[in-house]
């Protein structure tokens, strides 16, 4: 990769819209190509810097499942309001607070006098689990790869004090099955990936082999500035217009082809794959990470009696095909009229990695 002089350089900016709409234009004329940006990160990027506006009309980016709080299914927020109407202390990052479950919000639940506190960091479950010995603490543990080993310090932590009165609500999910899932659905067309970062960070960019590999798609694992995403959209019609289908990291400041080991000897201690429930996808075999047997004192499920299952999503919100590429946001009746940020309707409206979020943000007329 030629090194780049600014990740937010307009010049450079410019010089790779000229080589995409060149790359573009010498695909056959009926040829249009779906890319998928996978992360509620890159979404969000991509909104922001108004990318979609200045691509070649004949490459389309579509936004993936890569919003964690957004593919949590309802039961899971049921589970949750449920344990603090039982009076545990509920731990959460921020996003997940407003999403709405099947007949209330964990804001609603707090503004009638439950006990449910935004954690900015992991370690606020400890925290509140020492100085309050008389309650259950549960942190909403939700997210990818990326977050799974910090939220794990929680049961480290509980075990190194001898902390019996902490556990994890757990909705830990794995990006690949979700591609697999999405590539298996024959209603949904991608040419292409453009690969999430902080996951990559994690699992490493040799995770995406099989998707080259098998089902010869180019799969670029890019960065979030516009010259990261436009550079990464380059380097996948590179490969389209070669008639190639590899895996290139031009994220290679901060991902490596086997990604961080240590993060992955954490997980790899304390958690293996179960059956997951995703919103939009449905449940997915080993798509999932719980807590192993031997730490079921730390699972939330197993300790309190609650399940969460697929559950009932609110029939008029569309945030399911939202999540699988099907729909645009604007493309929901919703949108923007009963469903908004401060009236969210479904959680891609709620969180600050939501597609609807993004395009009511940032692409919405005005
Ligand atoms: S606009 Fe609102 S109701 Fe429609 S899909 Fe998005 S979050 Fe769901």
């Amino acid at each position: 990769m030629k090194y780049i002089d600014g990740f937010r350089n307009p010049a450079v900016a410019k010089a790779i819209r000229a080589r995409l709409d060149h790359l573009a234009a010498g695909l056959p004329a009926d040829r249009r190509l779906n890319v998928m940006e996978v992360c509620g990160s890159h979404t969000m990027a991509i909104a922001r810097y108004g990318i979609r506006d200045i691509l070649p009309a004949n490459l389309e980016l579509i936004s993936g499942p890569g919003c964690p709080v957004c593919v949590t299914p309802t039961s899971y927020i049921d589970a949750a309001i449920a344990l603090a109407e039982k009076g545990a202390i509920i731990v959460s990052f921020g996003d997940m607070i407003q999403v709405p479950g099947s007949a209330s919000s964990l804001a609603t639940c707090r503004s009638q006098g439950g006990a449910v506190e935004i954690g900015y960091s992991p370690l606020r479950a400890i925290e509140l689990a020492e100085a309050h010995p008389d309650r259950e603490i549960v942190f909403l543990a939700i997210g990818f790869e990326t977050t799974m080993a910090p939220v794990l310090s929680i049961v480290e932590q509980a075990e190194q004090r001898g902390l019996k009165n902490v556990s994890l609500l757990s909705a830990f999910k794995r990006v690949p099955p979700a591609l697999h899932a999405l590539l298996a659905d024959p209603e949904i067309r991608i040419d292409a990936f453009l690969c999430p970062a902080h996951v990559s960070a994690i699992i490493g960019s040799d995770a995406y082999r099989p998707f080259a590999e098998e089902y010869h798609l180019p799969c670029v694992v890019a960065g979030f500035e516009p010259v990261d995403i436009l550079y990464g959209l380059q380097g996948i019609l590179e490969q389209i217009r070669g008639g190639e289908a590899r895996v290139v990291n031009q994220y290679a400041r901060v991902v490596t082809a086997g990604g961080n080991a240590c993060a992955q000897a954490m997980m790899a201690r304390y958690l293996e794959p179960v059956d997951a429930a995703w919103r939009g996808l449905g449940v997915l075999p080993a798509s999932g990470l719980g807590l192993r047997a031997e730490y079921a004192r730390y699972d939330a499920e197993r300790r309190h009696g609650v399940t969460v299952g697929l559950g009932r999503e609110n029939p008029a919100c569309a945030c399911g095909d939202v999540l699988k590429g099907k729909l645009r946001p604007p493309q929901c009746p919703l949108f923007g009229k009963t469903c908004s940020p401060d009236h969210p309707v479904g959680p891609c409206m709620v969180s600050t990695e939501g597609t609807c979020s993004a395009y009511f943000k940032y692409m919405r007329p005005q």
